[in-house]
């Protein structure tokens, strides 16, 4: 295999950009400590290998057990960084660089939700922040709004899947729980639910985005005291790929607009 094949290949694998000097097998045991040699005998003691750093996996339905409780016992938001950094049931934290947890203004009225991070947003630990986020930007921008002072923006997903393939059913049932408390926590008076996988997670709906966008839902969840409008809107990623789909977008950011006037009246 020539060079350019062997890079072709872990691109397709996932290794789609060099991050750090050295290549960092994220999959292996670390290599057995060497202990200082005890004063008698004079030999040297090598130490069984530690636990790997990357944890066994969880099984599934324990992973989302796990996610449920942790996430419940979080009572601040950085409590629950705390317990997603924590957190090893989902196998896309072993690959990513970092937490993606979220950007933007705790105190605001509209929150985002995405899917997952992709490369940018693994690197920089923010979610949209790389050329979708960027459109995200202008598009909330369009109609006043700002992630530095009044939007919150999260994930369902805090990890970047390899690749920036679509994440699994399990990976999206482990990082729930976490997401949905994030909500609570935040409790925002609208929740604009960004693309397919974050409408159809937090409303537990079986049609896409191109059915539900622009139309109004309500968000419940247990810990919320009452239900919270959301609109799902197309992924910016999505109408970088489809611009024809542009005009809807806008459509459904008006709407998202007259909402927002009708909540400071
Ligand atoms: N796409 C998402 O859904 N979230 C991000 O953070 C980046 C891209």
């Amino acid at each position: 295999m020539d060079d350019l094949a062997a890079l072709r290949y872990l691109v397709e694998l996932g290794a789609d950009e060099a991050i750090a000097e050295a290549p960092v097998d994220r999959f292996s045991a670390p290599p057995p400590v060497e202990m200082p040699a005890p004063a008698r005998p004079a030999m040297r003691v090598v130490a069984p290998a530690p636990s790997p750093a990357i944890a066994a996996p969880v099984p599934a339905a324990q992973a989302v057990i796990s996610a449920r409780d942790a996430a419940a016992a979080a009572n601040t938001l950085d409590e629950l960084r705390e317990a997603l950094a924590k957190f090893d049931g989902c196998p896309l934290k072993a690959t990513a660089t970092n937490l993606c947890f979220a950007d933007g203004n705790p105190e605001a009225k509209i929150m985002f939700v995405g899917e997952a991070p992709g490369a940018d947003e693994d690197r920089q630990g923010k979610p949209f922040v790389g050329v979708s986020g960027q459109l995200l930007d202008r598009m909330i921008g369009f109609i006043g709004l700002d992630r530095n002072t009044n939007a919150y923006i999260a994930n369902v997903i805090p990890w970047r899947p390899p690749a920036n393939r679509t994440p699994t059913a399990a990976e999206i049932a482990a990082c729930e729980p976490f997401i949905r408390r994030q909500i609570e926590l935040i409790n925002p008076q609208i929740l604009v639910l960004v693309g397919n996988i974050s409408t159809k997670t937090l409303l537990g709906v079986a049609d896409g985005i191109i059915r539900m966008r622009g139309k109004w839902r309500d968000y419940s969840s247990p810990g919320l005291k009452a239900p919270i409008p959301a609109l799902p809107i197309f992924h910016p990623a999505y109408l970088l790929r489809t611009p024809a789909q542009k005009r809807d977008s806008w459509r459904d950011l008006l709407l998202l607009k007259q909402r927002i006037q009708m909540l400071s009246k």
